[in-house]
């Protein structure tokens, strides 16, 4: 998906779950640094949506994150909003390496990363999600209330990812020339 996709959607599920908003954002965006390989000709797995799309690298930042912090709280946001991007990605035709060092590529094959369609619609639903959490008492929701409207925020996207799939129009996306 879209950066701004991966920013909301990361930032929707951290109200949700209640974990720190500013690491899961950073982090939900971060992981496509690695188009920068694309630049630097390098081989893989040193490609975009190579090591540093797995969950292996995953676990490896947060391990690093929380070494050097011994902060549990920001750690989970990180992990949130890299476990965030993952997921988005694995939704799209270009996949992840899911199981590295296994490299057969895992995908949903459900929508083109820049459909218009999936991403608009990803994008309100966060934002949706996002203004109902702001606006509920931090400490009144339960975790099981939580977790319920975790599963329907994902299982919307995964809705929104396959109606996408029917309108095959996409956003101009300036790094298109990186991939
Ligand atoms: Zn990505």
């Amino acid at each position: 998906m879209l950066a701004p996709t991966h920013l909301f959607f990361a930032l929707a599920l951290a109200y949700i779950l209640k974990l720190p908003k500013l690491p899961a954002a950073i982090a939900g965006i971060a992981v496509d640094l690695d188009i920068v390989f694309n630049l630097l000709d390098t081989v893989f797995p040193f490609t975009h949506r190579g090591l540093i799309h797995t969950p292996l690298f995953l676990a490896t930042v947060a391990w690093i994150f929380y070494y050097i912090t011994k902060n549990k709280e920001q750690t989970r946001g990180i992990a949130l909003g890299y476990a965030s991007h993952l997921f988005l990605d694995v939704i799209t035709p270009a996949g992840i390496i899911l199981l590295f060092p296994i490299t057969a590529v895992f995908s949903l094959n459900a929508v083109g990363y820049s459909n218009l369609v999936a991403n608009t619609g990803m994008i309100l639903l966060s934002i949706i999600f996002i203004f109902l959490f702001r606006t509920k008492k931090k400490h009144s929701l339960g975790n099981r209330y939580r977790f319920l409207c975790f599963l329907i925020f994902i299982i919307s996207t995964c809705l929104i990812a396959y109606l996408g799939g029917f309108f095959p129009h996409t956003v101009y996306d300036p790094f298109l020339p990186l991939y």
